[in-house]
């Protein structure tokens, strides 16, 4: 599908990052490999690596699981729907930046994209 919108790119002077919109909304990022930033650790500004933040997996013992599994053993239909029709084409994206000093990790809430690159 070509996209007939009007796309503009802007660089965010500040922490170096490329956007691009569209008139939906930013559909693209562009994050350098290393930014400076403030880490709340070594209380100062430091260089940071950039790694894109992934969900880990999820445990077989944790409490939630196993109300879970109890809830639906035995007979009976299925406690709690289950999310099949996505309203959402994209996912919030959250970058990890690590502090090359102390070595201590930092979340950054991102914004809905459809395509994040670490450059
Ligand atoms: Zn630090």
């Amino acid at each position: 599908m070509l996209n007939r919108e009007a796309v503009t790119t802007l660089t965010d002077l500040e922490t170096h990052m490329v956007y691009t919109r569209s008139e939906s909304g930013v559909i693209a990022m562009k994050v350098p490999r290393q930014i400076r930033t403030y880490c709340p650790r070594c209380r100062t500004h430091t260089i940071h690596t950039v790694s894109l933040y992934k969900k880990g997996k999820e445990r077989a013992l944790a409490q939630g699981r196993r109300r879970y599994e109890r809830k639906k053993k035995g007979y009976g239909s299925q406690p709690k729907p289950i999310q099949r029709k996505q309203a959402k084409v994209t996912k919030k994206q959250v970058l990890k930046l690590k502090c090359n000093q102390c070595g201590h990790i930092l979340h950054r809430e991102g914004i809905r994209l459809k395509r994040l690159e670490i450059v």
